[in-house]
């Protein structure tokens, strides 16, 4: 934080009441997760109530810690000691944001913001590692962007910063101004506008508008002149001498022309003066020009010379940046950040490396951080957050990081360079661990990702957790923040992964997992899933397992009612099961002819215990069923409450999947159960753009190939490209869950965003695609679905639904986790 301040001070910052208050303690952190305490007696707590949970719940936790200070709304009364220091705001997300603005307030060097619709994060980093080699730079840990990311990136600002640049993200119409007022850039970025997100906006020019109102104090605005409607609305709500512009075409501030050789481009600049600077960039897509573009001319007007804009693109790339998940070497998991230069990011990678499941040694792989500021004082902190996530080994590779030597003589190894750690580096000597590897960019760790990973054949399933989380929030602000969420992960959390995924849920705050087997339910628990878990078709041969695992079987009939319970007596044992009532799918269940039967098990049978009564919609995604659905529910409402009304507890009532949840959200009851909706399809068709797909299946080309006219491709000889052209085979097939159903056109790809189609009869481990006209080659990805390519306009195209699709990908396709 750029300076401490005292409780009195915060409280009238955020024109809050004070309890408590003890004039010695300063605050110099800030935390909304009780994860990422510190110093406890210097954090201030700011106890949010987001969709998750309620921060509050964490306090009694929090003081034991040692935390004293805490900013609450103005209800909370249920923990106070004379010893804690209590805040309390009408609204704290509100307050968290006035705190951020003050401290942005004290920062008087230049703050650079970005706003836009595409390639902010990129901007941000590669403008950060631009400036870094002169200045001391801030900038937002990934893409902590939104109203509780930025005020967490400004609390990162440091007295010693020279520069700090922050990313600003809207979702929908209203929240820039809170933005605006934290940030007031002195120099903006506005990268461009798309259509995304276009759901929480009246129009594409109300979108403008708002995102541009973030630049209403800066001195310098930059942006791009090509695209006409945002360059417009620029220079008419802009006095000219505030705007920087940039144009392929003459007439602009600076003049682009941009010559592609081979992978790489020349980019000259001409300034309206007449001077004309010559960069040399590693990119040759339009989506990286433009956005190196960007960086060129805000750090020449930040006042960097050209040399040494040269001098830092060099060491940039197109490179991932996301923070990924991925299975290693001997059942371990890696952690690869490998994109990572400053502390703000390492505390990221920190964090999720923490959500993940317990694996048996912590180990870390770390470069220097290029970060300018004292090396005393950065290494002291990083040896903190060390010892706070208990690593067992450390790798250091570089100078400066032999700081950590002293403070961890027995669990360092140190290396001058990453060749020399890679010839010092036994792979077989891990197994079952958690290895975070983070370093700046210019140690090429990816060599060292690429040593310790699991051999990935050419077809991955890309799983985005963050989008996952995404869509868990959009239905949680559907329903009461009281009702809880079952989620479904059958069926390897509908393709995904059930383990990953289910660890992701749990973190998310979601309150059960529902399963179809026992098997499933065991494999989470043997990876340490602690949430409850509802098994919905448990066999007779597993009731052991789900004794043992602490699982909980649906009973949907009274013979099966009866087994469970002698086995129980049998067994000495109770067990907690949930009831399903059939009010129409006709599939499992008691239905209204057994409730009687069903009320005198119960009361014969007290070792079973009701955790739950439920029912299932058999149309809750379609308008046609409506009267349907309302009488399955009305049904369920009388025989949940037969059943109650025998019962001395009260157990939860459940009825909506992820459609019923849009649908009929009067019938939310005590819990809901999310299922395809968490995996980015809504299937009512009511929301279509609040989702974000979450996985994308990919890839690459194995083989590219000339065809002469009348040639044929495949088997049974079903493809031909009439006037001859070209193919390219893919390493997917079938066997994949490539759906053989997409042969023949039915089905196309994405390659370097280009559509090509499928052509002949996909096989069982390859498939081929038309790539006539096209620019590719041997070793390109092809996106097979993803963000761009919409599973339910697949499913459709072959007359299924995306449900089969998701669930058919093969075990034998890698999935990988990432934090976009
Ligand atoms: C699979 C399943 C769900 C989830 O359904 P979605 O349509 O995927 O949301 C809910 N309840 C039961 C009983 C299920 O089997």
């Amino acid at each position: 934080m750029f300076q401490e301040i005292s409780q009195k001070k915060i409280a009238e910052i955020v024109e809050g009441r004070i309890i408590n208050q003890s004039n010695e303690l300063l605050i110099s952190q800030i935390a909304i997760d009780s994860r990422q305490i510190l110093h406890p007696d210097k954090t201030l707590f700011v106890a949010l109530r987001g969709a998750k949970a309620d921060g509050q719940a964490f306090i009694p936790q929090l003081a034991d810690l040692g935390v004293k200070t805490f900013l609450v709304h103005h209800d909370y009364d249920e923990l106070v000691a004379p010893d804690l220091c209590f805040i309390k705001v009408s609204d704290t997300r509100r307050a968290l944001q006035l705190l951020a603005k003050f401290q942005r307030s004290l920062f008087t060097n230049p703050v650079v913001s970005i706003a836009g619709s595409n390639g902010k994060t990129i901007v941000k980093e590669w403008l950060g590692q631009i400036l870094g080699q002169k200045y001391a730079v801030a900038k937002s840990p990934k893409s902590y962007n939104s109203q509780v990311g930025v005020p967490l990136s400004i609390f990162g600002i440091e007295g010693y910063h020279q520069v700090a640049i922050l990313e600003a993200g809207i979702s929908k119409a209203g929240e820039m101004s809170a933005l605006e007022e934290m940030i007031k850039p002195n120099l903006g970025i506005f990268t461009n506008l798309g259509t995304a997100h276009q759901e929480g906006f009246e129009s594409l020019e109300s979108k403008l508008e708002e995102k541009l109102s973030l630049f209403s104090g800066s001195n310098f605005l930059i942006y791009c002149k090509d695209q006409k409607h945002v360059s417009e609305r620029i220079e008419a709500l802009f006095p000219m001498d505030k705007l920087v512009g940039w144009s392929d075409r003459a007439g602009a501030e600076f003049t682009r022309s941009v010559k592609v050789k081979g992978n790489a481009s020349r980019l000259i600049l001409m300034k309206s003066d007449l001077s004309t600077h010559t960069f040399q960039v590693p990119f040759t897509d339009v989506a990286s020009l433009e956005n190196i573009t960007h960086v060129i001319v805000a750090a020449m007007t930040l006042g960097l010379n050209a040399e040494s804009i040269q001098e830092g693109i060099l060491h940039l790339k197109s490179v991932d940046m996301r923070l990924t998940l991925k299975p290693g070497i001997n059942d371990s998991l890696l952690i690869d950040d490998t994109y990572n230069n400053d502390l703000a990011g390492l505390k990221v990678a920190l964090d999720f490396m923490h959500q993940q499941r317990p694996k048996r040694r912590k180990i870390l792989i770390l470069s220097d951080l290029l970060q300018q500021g004292s090396p005393e004082k950065i290494y002291e902190e990083v040896a903190e957050l060390i010892k706070k996530y208990q690593f067992d080994l450390l790798f250091g590779v570089g100078k400066e990081i032999f700081f950590l030597e002293q403070e961890f003589p027995e669990a360092f190894t140190g290396f001058s360079s990453t060749e020399e750690l890679l010839t010092n580096l036994d792979p077989e000597t891990f197994a079952n661990d958690m290895i975070l590897i983070t370093g700046a960019r210019v140690f090429g760790f990816e060599e060292v990702v690429n040593r310790l990973q699991q051999r990935i054949h050419g077809t991955t399933l890309e799983i985005n957790l963050n989008a996952l989380t995404h869509n868990y929030n959009f239905y949680k602000k559907l329903i009461s923040p009281k009702t809880k969420v079952m989620v479904m992960v059958k069926a390897f959390a509908y393709g995904g992964g059930a383990v990953e995924i289910a660890n992701q849920i749990q973190t998310m705050g979601a309150n059960y997992l529902g399963v179809a087997f026992s098997d499933e339910g065991v494999a989470l628990r043997k990876q340490g899933i602690k949430l409850p878990i509802m098994v919905l078709n448990a066999m007779q041969e597993s009731f052991g397992l789900c004794s043992e695992f602490d699982l909980e079987p649906v009973v949907f009939s009274p013979e099966f009612f009866e087994s469970l319970a002698s086995w129980c007596t049998v067994h000495g044992t109770t067990m907690r099961i949930h009831l399903d009532m059939d009010t129409g799918m006709h599939r499992l269940g008691f239905d209204r002819k057994q409730l009687d039967k069903l009320k005198s098990l119960i009361q014969l049978n007290p070792q079973l215990e009701i955790a739950s009564i439920y029912t299932h919609l058999v149309g809750a995604d379609e308008d046609i069923h409506r009267e349907f659905s309302l009488s399955q529910l009305k049904d369920f409402e009388e025989m949940k409450n037969e059943v109650i009304d025998i019962l001395s507890y009260k157990p939860l009532v459940h009825a909506l999947n992820s459609a019923g949840i849009v649908a009929f959200p009067e019938f939310q009851f005590d819990m809901v159960r999310l299922g395809i909706g968490l995996y980015g399809v809504e299937v009512t068709g009511k929301h279509d753009l609040a989702l974000r797909a979450i996985s994308t299946l990919k890839t690459t080309i194995s083989q590219v190939k000339e065809l002469e006219a009348g040639e044929t491709i495949g088997y049974s000889r079903k493809g031909v490209l009439s006037t001859g052209g070209k193919i390219a085979t893919l390493a997917i097939g079938y066997a994949d869950g490539y759906d053989r159903r997409f042969s023949n056109g039915k089905g196309y790809v994405l390659i370097n965003g280009q559509k090509a189609s499928i052509i002949g009869n996909i096989c069982m481990d390859m498939c081929m695609v038309d790539v006539s006209g096209m620019e590719v080659k041997a070793g390109d990805e092809a996106i097979i679905y993803g963000e761009k390519i919409s599973l339910k306009e697949l499913a459709d195209q072959i007359g299924t639904i995306p449900y089969e699709l998701l669930t058919n990908i093969s075990t034998r396709v890698k999935r990988v986790y990432y934090l976009d």
